[in-house]
């Protein structure tokens, strides 16, 4: 790999914030799942950007469509019509939801959860409480992560993730994840909606049951809340099923009011979005819930641009077309019964969703390791890095999970590679 001379790695420290604890590897190359650093090392990439390249790095139809787009039309205003946005909104509604309503565009995951969060307020302006003051409080839940913008930021019921920056936006009820009855007590006559992940990616790969996500419904239903999921992490297809909720709850069981996505949607070129059902919203009103935020009331300058919008089709057909999500939901489980079958001491539990699966650590062995004490990090950092210094990338997911992303179209070869490493690593932190 050619090296830049006049480059100096003390910039990255010197002059860009310290807000990331980051591993020191400097990906230069990447394809497939694999990735070179600067030095030439190459390393099996199962983070995947955080379960952002579902076709891996460098795929040629998606590099192909970015860079046609770029050189016909890169960006142009909301203010004109954007041909990418219909039919990327049509593909989302008709081949990933199959449930009929429409979709907005944004840049991030944060971003649609904010979209979101503001239908939910709009929904509670429109249909208030009985006295005619609006209903605004939304129930969250117990280690989600819904982003790091302030609604978002206020949404996710985690103190490491808002402390010290309140106060943080009012409105917003956290609830134990899982908790049939305690979610059912926090339900007053101010709230409007429950907003869920799911499938918890950040915080340990933990999946609503499927009595859990019933009842969400059924509470949904029973006192009109809008049923929000956020798919930012579990959706298009990483875990499975094209909709992450029916890797809990197969079928057309479940309908959701919206749902948002980010991350895989673009193979890392930044795109969210969230889709907004097309339902009546009822007591006489003479408008649809997808319909809710009209024009004036929401916008994005960059959202949905063309290109944007291009890399997302490319991605989401190769996906579509090459039924990755049947073939991942294959791959993962095999991959979990492989590591199951190992019945290794450093290992407790394997949640596996297509391609986010969750290798839940034996913590307090790991913790009494001499070498992790002397190295002060957590479980889940101290194993991501062992794994990264012997050539895989995997991401932790709270103090005692590590987590693997892979590409949804990783094959079974790749998959044995990832599986020996990952074995090699964990037998050397026993003996250690
Ligand atoms: C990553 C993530 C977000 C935030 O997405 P950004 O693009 O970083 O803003 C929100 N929700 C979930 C479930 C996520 O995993």
């Amino acid at each position: 790999m050619q090296k830049n001379q006049d480059f100096d790695p003390a910039w990255l420290d010197k002059y860009v914030m310290p807000n990331y604890g980051r591993f020191q590897v400097w990906p230069e190359k990447g394809e497939g799942p694999y990735v070179w650093d600067r030095d030439g090392k190459k390393y099996l990439d199962f983070a995947g950007g955080v379960a952002v390249c579902p076709l891996g790095h460098a795929h040629p139809e998606v590099a192909d469509a970015i860079s046609r787009q770029a050189h016909t039309l890169i960006h142009v205003s909301n203010w004109y019509c954007i041909r990418q946005q219909a039919e990327l909104a049509k593909m989302l509604v008709d081949d990933i939801m199959g449930i009929a309503g429409k979709c907005f565009f944004c840049n991030s995951g944060a971003e649609a959860n904010e979209g979101l969060i503001k239908l939910a307020r709009r929904y509670g302006f429109t249909k208030p409480k009985d006295d005619g003051s609006p209903r605004h409080e939304i129930i969250t839940f117990t280690g989600s992560f819904h982003g790091r913008t302030f609604g978002a930021m206020s949404a996710t019921a985690q103190e490491k993730i808002h402390g010290g920056f309140g106060p943080i936006v009012p409105g917003f009820v956290y609830v134990p994840f899982n908790d049939i009855e305690a979610l059912k007590a926090a339900i007053t006559d101010t709230t409007v909606a429950i907003m869920v992940e799911p499938i918890q990616g950040e915080s340990g790969v933990n999946a609503m049951t499927p009595d859990f996500l019933r009842a969400v419904q059924a509470c949904c239903q029973e006192k009109d809340l809008l049923m929000l999921l956020d798919e930012v992490q579990c959706g298009l297809g990483r875990t499975g099923e094209l909709c992450g909720w029916k890797s809990i709850i197969p079928g057309d069981e479940i309908i959701p009011d919206a749902v948002s996505w980010a991350k895989s949607i673009g193979s890392g070129f930044p795109l969210g979005s969230f889709w907004i059902r097309d339902r009546e919203l009822g007591h006489g009103l003479d408008s649809k819930l997808c319909d809710l935020l009209g024009p004036g009331s929401h916008g994005s300058t960059y959202g949905g641009s063309p290109l944007a919008c291009t890399a997302a089709l490319a991605t989401l057909n190769v996906i579509l077309r090459d039924d990755l999500t049947a073939k991942s939901a294959k791959l993962g489980q095999q991959i979990a019964e492989a590591v199951t079958a190992w019945q290794h001491p450093l290992i407790r539990e394997v949640r596996a969703f297509g391609m986010l699966i969750g290798f839940e650590l034996a913590e307090e062995v790991i913790a009494a390791k001499p070498e992790v004490k002397a190295s002060g990090k957590i479980v889940s950092i101290y194993t991501a890095k062992a794994l990264l210094d012997a050539g895989m990338m995997v991401v932790p997911a709270g103090p005692k999970v590590i987590r693997w992303l892979p590409p949804m179209n990783l094959t079974q070869a790749q998959a044995s590679e990832g599986l020996a490493l990952f074995k090699t690593v964990l037998d050397q932190l026993l003996e250690a």
